[in-house]
């Protein structure tokens, strides 16, 4: 057998996140330099997150394993990453993923001795109480989004209230209703709760695990960790949440870029040339738009954003999904092609970071709004589902780093006007300044005295010796 502890890592495949687990066990294996990281996640994602040629360049201490993502032979291509793929893999998950770990002990020839997981891996509760070794659980999104999921049952009631005892179908027009009864929720609304999470009628596995999250972690995980920075989190909404876990670290966002991780993914590679692209634009002139890895607008949203774009001539850099570039306005790509650019992917963080970036278009996911405030660069927000909501809410309402397109649908006229405001009107300059006085505060935070590198010690401790 050999030394030291062998920490089991799962990230939740689906969606932007499974980046973050893992940049922490990159984070975490030179700090722990005597554990042994398995992680152990879909081939889809891992060839994504892992692509072969970096798999040879990871940590000696960490080995990717491939688990099977709970598609029947033959269904992969259309399905995958669709709501029944998610289905199907979180019915096979628990079978699939204790093979996983069965193997992956025999290959490390040592018993595993804590469970890192994404906190969406709820099924990881069950494995780890079992081997009775720990769970330790990242939250990945927003703080106060967590505490949303906490209060799943306060919020319940909130809704039956506001309906007069009614189902949660007719509850529609009282979601305006305050969530100011949740300690720091006073600036959210039921509506910007995602659907999955309120609708108790939806008995689908992947809303059943999503109202399940916020009643599991305070009872089993160890320790929840969050994704995120206390510099800047409302300090009565962590208060509460301290008080509701057994242990609670926020040890930075572990977004791509930010800080520097030792391995480049291939979210940073700029195979697409927007980089240089960008280099040869005005300082703070172009809107990037990308609504993340799984949104995409309508149809008619998609031509809506091409026709803005065209009449108030705004350079621009599209990381557009291949199935989208079909809705743009006929001709749009030649027409625009002396100040625009479209890609099927961007190195993201680098590009909201380059000098010429003016403005965010984006669905305001953890990652993407992240990444844009460690740049300064103000944002027009269309949220689609999830935390995107509350992200949205806290960039124009509480940050005051950007604007919501208006009603909620993109139109052309909503585009043209958040484009204008934020690139040109007369709130521009205090955006901007915003934007710039949160990403110093990010920036401090990050620091070797901020409390994220206090708590990551604590973590490195309690994986390396539990
Ligand atoms: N991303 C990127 N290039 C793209 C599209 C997305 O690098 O063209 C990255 C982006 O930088 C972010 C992640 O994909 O880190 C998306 O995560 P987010 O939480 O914003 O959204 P999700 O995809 O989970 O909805």
């Amino acid at each position: 057998m050999l030394s030291g502890k062998h920490v089991v890592v799962i990230p939740f495949p689906f969606g932007g996140q499974a980046w973050n687990v893992a940049n922490l066990v990159l984070k975490l294996a030179p700090a722990a330099p005597d554990v042994r990281f398995s992680f152990l996640n879909i081939a889809k994602s891992n060839s994504l997150i892992f692509p072969p040629p970096l798999r040879s360049k990871l940590p000696s201490n960490v080995k990717v394993y491939e688990v099977s993502d709970g598609l029947p032979d033959g269904h992969h291509g259309p399905m995958e990453h669709s709501g029944e793929h998610v289905e199907l893999f979180l019915k096979a998950a628990p079978e699939n993923f204790g093979a996983a770990v069965n193997a992956a002990e025999q290959d490390v020839r040592k018993k595993v001795s804590c469970f890192l997981t994404d906190a969406l891996v709820i099924f990881a509760a069950e494995m780890a109480e079992k081997m009775q070794v720990p769970w330790v659980a990242l939250w990945v999104p927003a703080p106060y989004c967590l505490a949303a999921h906490v209060y799943i049952d306060v919020i319940s009631e909130l809704r039956r209230e506001s309906s007069g005892g009614g189902t949660s179908s007719n509850n529609d027009n009282n979601d305006d209703k305050s969530l100011g009864v949740i300690p720091g929720l006073s600036m959210m609304r039921i509506s910007d709760l995602t659907k999955e999470l309120i609708d108790d009628q939806d008995t689908s596995r992947s809303a059943c695990m999503l109202r399940e999250v916020g009643r599991v972690l305070p009872r089993r995980a160890a320790a929840v960790l969050m994704n995120s920075f206390a510099e800047v989190t409302p300090t009565p909404l962590i208060a509460d949440l301290k008080s509701k876990f057994k242990m609670l670290l926020q040890i930075g966002c572990l977004a791509v870029s930010f800080p520097p991780l030792p391995l480049p993914s291939s979210s940073t590679s700029d195979t697409t040339g927007c980089l240089t692209w960008l280099d040869a634009r005005d300082p703070q002139s172009v809107a990037y738009i990308c609504f993340g890895t799984v949104s995409m607008p309508s149809p008619s949203e998609v031509s809506a954003i091409g026709e803005a774009l065209e009449s108030t001539k705004t350079p621009f850099l599209w990381s557009i999904k291949e199935r989208a570039m079909a809705f743009l306005p006929e001709g749009l790509q030649e027409r625009t092609n002396a100040y625009g650019k479209f890609v099927p992917w961007a190195p993201q963080a680098q590009v909201l970071s380059h000098p010429a970036c003016g403005v965010f278009v984006t669905h305001c996911g953890y990652n993407s709004m992240f990444e844009s405030m460690v740049s300064g660069v103000p944002m027009v927000c269309k949220p689609f589902w999830s935390d995107n909501m509350m992200n949205g809410r806290m960039i124009e309402e509480v940050w005051g780093i950007g604007v919501k397109v208006k009603g909620g649908t993109i139109t052309k006229s909503g585009i043209e006007k958040a484009l204008e405001v934020v690139l040109r009107g007369k709130d521009e300059k205090e955006m901007r300044k915003k934007a710039g006085e949160l990403r110093e505060r990010l920036v401090e935070a990050a620091g070797p005295d901020g409390i994220a590198e206090a708590d990551f010690k604590v973590l490195v401790k309690l994986i390396s010796t539990s």
